[in-house]
């Protein structure tokens, strides 16, 4: 693995690479979620990049930048394990240099669920993508269903400017209990390790439930949740896939989604359920 910390220099290697090309956009702390995309990347490109970059424009200022988890060296280790082709690494100014001024605006979409509990995040996350798409080129670019409107973001900025990346979206890796796999799982306790089991279990509620009536899903839900002492819900929703929109009738696909906050760390997971039903 060939590992770069410049635009100049990471495009000038791409260049040598076989086509087509596949990027894995990360911010670090490499975990079997992230290998799931790197894998998948693996066999269906003849070249593979994967960026490192903890980007701090999606992060809100009283949110966890500073004390996100980096560990460079087993990150690497990782990925040469992998046959990743290139790794890009950057630093803030290289993403960010003096003067830099532009930011990708976004529509509704953004401004649903997480958009609403992480004002700006969006933004950051656009602005980073859009940069990392036009910097690489990519044919394919990777992203996990763990972070479902990511996608839906990032699928529309895609399109809508025309960045010309095919997006693949990986199912979510779980750990055996049903945990969603999380580069922020290694600040949870044993103890609220246990506890944050009740967000898969909660998607899991969602999906027996035999209602059509998505209100009474959300509250059975939240009733689950509140349950557990350690968690704190920000969103229990139950939306249209596309849209994001809340849903009153469950008729067709939903996706089921929430954002609860275990102590100190705030964990993210969704479902999509009546899959193969058709909407109304
Ligand atoms: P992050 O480093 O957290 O920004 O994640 C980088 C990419 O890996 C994003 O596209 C995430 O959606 C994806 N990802 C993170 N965790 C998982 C997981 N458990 N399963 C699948 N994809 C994941």
């Amino acid at each position: 693995v060939k590992v770069v910390h410049t635009i100049e220099k990471f495009r000038g290697e791409l260049a040598e690479l076989q086509r087509p090309l596949g990027l894995v956009p990360t911010m670090g702390a490499i975990h079997e979620g992230h290998m799931a995309l790197v894998r998948r990347a693996r066999s269906e490109n003849a070249a593979l990049a994967v960026s490192i970059f903890v980007n701090p424009s999606q992060f809100g200022v009283h949110e966890d930048y500073e004390s996100y988890p980096r560990d460079m060296d087993s990150d690497l280790a990782r990925l040469r394990d992998a046959d990743v082709d290139m790794v890009f690494a950057p630093s803030i100014r290289e993403m960010y240099p003096d003067g830099f001024d532009t930011y990708v605006g976004l529509g509704e979409i953004a401004s649903r669920l997480e958009g609403e509990f992480r004002p700006g995040h969006f933004r950051g996350v656009a602005t980073v993508v859009t940069k990392l798409i036009a910097i690489a080129r990519p044919d394919r670019a990777y992203f996990g269903q763990k972070d479902a409107q990511q996608c839906l973001v990032v699928k529309r900025l895609n399109a809508d400017l025309n960045l010309g990346a095919a997006i693949v979206v990986v199912p979510t890796v779980r750990e055996a209990g049903g945990l969603a796999i999380s580069s922020r799982n290694v600040n949870l306790s044993p103890k609220e390790r246990k506890a944050a089991l009740v967000l898969y279990q909660s998607l899991c509620l969602a999906s027996d439930l035999a209602t059509s009536v998505a209100s009474e899903t959300r509250r059975q839900m939240r009733e689950l949740i509140e349950a557990e002492p350690l968690a704190q819900i920000d969103y229990v929703s139950v939306a249209d896939p596309a849209s994001l929109k809340e849903l009153d009738t469950l008729s067709g696909p939903a996706l089921v989604s929430v954002a609860v906050r275990i102590g100190q760390t705030r964990l993210i997971d969704n479902i999509t359920i009546n899959e193969s039903s058709a909407s109304a």
